[in-house]
């Protein structure tokens, strides 16, 4: 059982007042709080041992790299994977996406398919799609299902031996839907097409085993679970990184520079050109860490709780619908209030001390699906209450009879 007073009492920002109201703080979706330990942490770095890394014979400069590197093996050993240096530091979900799809480039051709879910971020379609422009590759999508469920059946059918790419995040931001990854992985290997995760909602719920996931892409952001926002990371099995080019040129990246010809460093540093977001990596560490002695077990057990009453209570509101009714699903619930701009009641809401995103978050495709401009999303973490819900249920309440 977590100690939600406690576990409140790490994170200095939920103590305080929003429009002379206490924050209820529901965006974790978006980003999630950070606690006082990784804020020491960042302070720690800037304080006493700022400097360059990889490069510098001096103290500060190995102290860095020391600690960077370290944040990387927590990494690695957090998601299981292999090798240390399969994990590379990217600035989040975003960049190492586009990492991946770069490198693609040079490893498909015209004809050849990639397959997407219908429930992805716009961070994990257009990349894809300007990969396909540049290639001629055909970008087809797995359709979903009014819960918000991906349509197995249509997967298997669209895989074929054309199929080189299959990306699918592993939890939908928009819907909370805990998508069939080991499925989707095991039959995209059936006709050889590589697979890459985008775990960014996942991995403040769960814990990701690369290894027995068979995956080879996993991607996450720093800023989800509770670490710095600009810091993540990719994994790649160490085959797949190998075969794709560097995304970007610079220092770090390189084994030697001559104006005729540059040769590239080993992993990890062939994908990590210039100087990194050294304190956020060490920082993101941090986070894992702290996640870890929290528990994901407990994590997942409490928010499904929250989850439960928060669809219960708001169920009890006219009018009110909910998009994303999968059986499997985390902390996420997106809703509408028949007659109603989602906008509108997020700025009451605000007013009111909640915080919760509205508008389409960044998954259009899904807004057009359900033929809705948007929703009011409330997203739950393990340092939200029961008592946050009833002010969020009251705050819809207080909208509703304002603005019907
Ligand atoms: N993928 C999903 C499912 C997300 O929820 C997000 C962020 O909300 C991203 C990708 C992009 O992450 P970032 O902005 O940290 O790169």
């Amino acid at each position: 059982m977590l100690d939600i007073k406690k576990i409140r009492e790490d994170f200095p920002i939920l103590k305080r007042q929003v429009n002379g109201k206490p924050l209820a703080y529901l965006d974790n979706a978006a980003t999630s709080q950070t606690p006082q330990q990784v804020i020491d942490v960042i302070v720690d770095y800037y304080q006493n041992y700022n400097a360059n890394i990889h490069r510098g014979v001096h103290t500060l400069s190995q102290e860095a790299t020391d600690k960077y590197e370290q944040a990387r093996i927590k990494i690695q050993k957090h998601f299981n994977a292999a090798k240390p240096y399969e994990i590379i530091f990217t600035s989040g979900t975003t960049h190492s996406i586009n990492l991946v799809a770069n490198g693609f480039a040079s490893l498909i051709k015209k004809g050849d398919e990639v397959l997407v879910s219908a429930m992805e971020h716009h961070s994990n379609i257009v990349p894809w799609q300007m990969l396909c422009e540049r290639t001629g590759a055909v970008l087809k999508v797995i359709p979903m299902n009014l819960e918000g469920e991906l349509r197995m059946d249509v997967y298997e059918e669209l895989l074929n031996d054309k199929t080189k790419l299959v990306f699918c995040n592993h939890i939908s931001n928009a819907l909370g839907t805990i998508n069939p990854v080991d499925e989707i992985i095991k039959k995209a290997h059936i006709v050889g097409a590589a697979v890459l995760i985008d775990g960014a909602q996942a991995a403040p719920h769960l814990v990701a085993d690369v290894q027995a996931l068979d995956v080879d892409f996993y991607t996450c952001s720093a800023h989800k679970i509770c670490g710095p926002t600009g810091e993540g990371m990719l994994y790649g099995k160490e085959e797949w990184l190998n075969k794709l080019p560097p995304y970007q040129g610079g220092g770090e990246m390189i084994a030697e520079v001559t104006f005729e010809k540059t040769t590239y460093a080993d992993l990890p540093h062939k994908f990590e050109a210039g100087t990194p977001n050294i304190c956020g990596g060490i920082a993101f560490g941090a986070a894992l860490d702290y996640m870890n002695s929290i528990g994901f077990d407990d994590i997942a057990k409490y928010e499904h709780e929250l989850l439960k009453y928060a669809t219960e209570e708001l169920q009890k509101i006219e009018g009110l619908k909910i998009y994303g009714t999968a059986k499997n699903k985390t902390s996420v619930i997106s809703f509408n209030i028949e007659g109603i701009h989602p906008y509108d009641i997020g700025s009451i809401l605000d007013k009111l001390g909640i915080a919760v995103r509205t508008g389409h978050h960044c998954a259009q495709p899904i807004m057009d699906f359900y033929k809705i401009p948007g929703t009011v999303r409330a997203s739950f973490a393990f340092y939200n209450t029961k008592e946050e819900v009833d002010v969020l249920v009251a705050g819809v309440l207080k909208a509703n009879s304002m603005l019907l």
